[in-house]
């Protein structure tokens, strides 16, 4: 039988990218070969996102350009987007399969039962009727990583939220927290350990809540972590703050492995919007903190997310949230601008925001994370960061990241491959956003 072709197109967060990954290789252990989406291909597979109107708008695009490649292929449309808006997906001319959160990962059996034909014999798919059937709330958790990359793996540690910040819909779309047990997690990361990669990057939804399912807790899992002696760097990809206790802070600073960077999302500078946003913080609760990280971590790279335009952010809560975010030692900013959810609490709240608005407040807060973003590279220039080598060769040089986040390049010597050295981060490169050294 002559290989099938499967292309992929995800969107959304690093969690989406970690589950796209591992049916990639689902596929490719069944005889596939993973093609690029512009190609042409047997099998076409959207992981969507549904985190703002603008994410499903590019869904749309990426399930067109997917329709109109072959009109002899199979499109499938699966993830957060899939779960919350398949009936709507279902009238798109040319979709075959739609698989919210739950059943994504079974998309091979699916692929199975829809052209039996494509796989022989000897296949051990079971087909099963799942192909615009509308998903209930996902409860499954698929533990999962990136295996794509040599150097770095985007490790999948839990998956949905209890929170329903009053803007989100992503409790609708990955369902309630849940995770494996530290044992079990352990398991996996030992067996990424021996497939070669350097640096994990724990995923999650609510990466805090790891383990609450199973009277356990992320900090216990970190401290398991640690101890595989051949993973050499862990970050933990974003955190909520009320869940990034002092003790995780202390813990990262004195660590083998776990680096100087966290991704903490704020969304607000005004203590009335966040409580609208019904956010389990204050910005005094914030404040401290990023002040904590710093006085033990100097120079680690602090990055935060940022909602423009929500209920209630007038001119005066908005030049609230601008003097607040310049008093803090934060070195950039995720901004995203907000959008009605359906199901959400917000929909239901006074104060809407104009979308010039929104759009203005997007733009000044793009503006002041450059500037954060430039602030907080001079204070870098002249120290030496250890560098993680990619294999990736671009015009006879080559590219790694600091512990701190910090992307820089030196001339290609293919003996640095997924190893780590010190580099001293002598020049910044503005335009291509990238430190030159030695
Ligand atoms: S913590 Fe809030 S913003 Fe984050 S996924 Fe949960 S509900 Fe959404």
């Amino acid at each position: 039988m002559t290989s099938r072709r499967i292309a992929t197109h995800t969107l959304g967060c690093k969690l989406n990218f970690a589950e796209t990954s591992h049916l990639l290789n689902q596929f490719r252990m069944a005889g596939w070969k993973v093609v690029d989406f512009n190609d042409e291909a047997d099998l076409y597979v959207v992981n969507t996102c549904t985190v703002t109107a603008v994410a499903e708008k590019k869904c749309r695009n990426a399930i067109r350009q997917a329709v109109s490649a072959n009109p002899e292929a199979l499109v499938a449309v699966i993830g957060c987007f899939a779960q919350n808006a398949s009936a709507a997906i279902a009238k798109i001319e040319g979709v075959d399969i739609i698989l919210g959160n739950d059943r994504k990962h079974r998309l091979l059996e699916v692929v199975g039962h829809e052209r039996p034909e494509w796989f022989d014999a000897t296949s051990a798919i079971t087909p099963e009727r799942h192909a615009f059937e509308r998903p209930g709330q996902p409860t499954e958790f698929q533990i999962s990583y990136s295996q794509e990359d040599r150097t770095r793996t985007f490790f999948k540690i839990q998956d949905g939220c209890d929170y329903f910040c009053s803007y989100c819909a992503i409790p609708f779309a990955r369902g309630r927290s849940r995770s494996a047990t530290v044992e079990e997690t352990i398991n996996i990361a030992k067996e990424i350990a021996a497939g070669g990669a350097k640096e994990v990057v724990l995923t999650g939804i609510n990466t805090g809540t790891f383990g609450q399912d199973h009277g356990e807790n992320l900090l216990q899992l970190l401290q398991e972590l640690d101890k595989i002696e051949s993973i050499e760097r862990y970050r933990i990809s974003s955190i909520e703050p009320n869940l990034l206790t002092n003790e995780v802070v202390d813990f990262v600073a004195h660590s083998r492995a776990f680096l100087p960077h966290f991704h903490i999302p704020l969304q607000a500078g005004s203590d009335k919007v966040l409580k609208l946003m019904h956010r389990r913080y204050d910005t005094a609760f914030y404040a401290h903190l990023l002040e904590h990280i710093k006085a033990v971590m100097p120079d680690a790279c602090l990055a935060a997310d940022i909602m423009a335009g929500f209920n209630g952010e007038d001119e005066a809560t908005f030049k609230e949230t601008i003097r607040y975010i310049e008093s803090l030692p934060i070195s950039y900013l995720h901004v995203f601008t907000f959008s009605e959810r359906p199901n959400t609490a917000a929909l239901k709240m006074d104060g809407r925001i104009e979308i010039h608005q929104r759009r203005e407040h997007s733009r000044v807060l793009h503006e002041i994370s450059e500037r954060k973003k430039m602030q907080f590279y001079s204070e870098q220039t002249g120290r030496t960061r250890p560098v993680l080598w990619e294999s990736d060769c671009k015009d006879d040089m080559m590219y790694g990241f600091t512990d701190n986040y910090i992307r820089v390049r030196r001339p290609y010597n293919a003996a640095l491959v997924n190893h780590i050295t010190p580099f001293v981060l002598e020049k910044l490169n503005q335009k291509e956003e990238v430190f030159d050294g030695k």
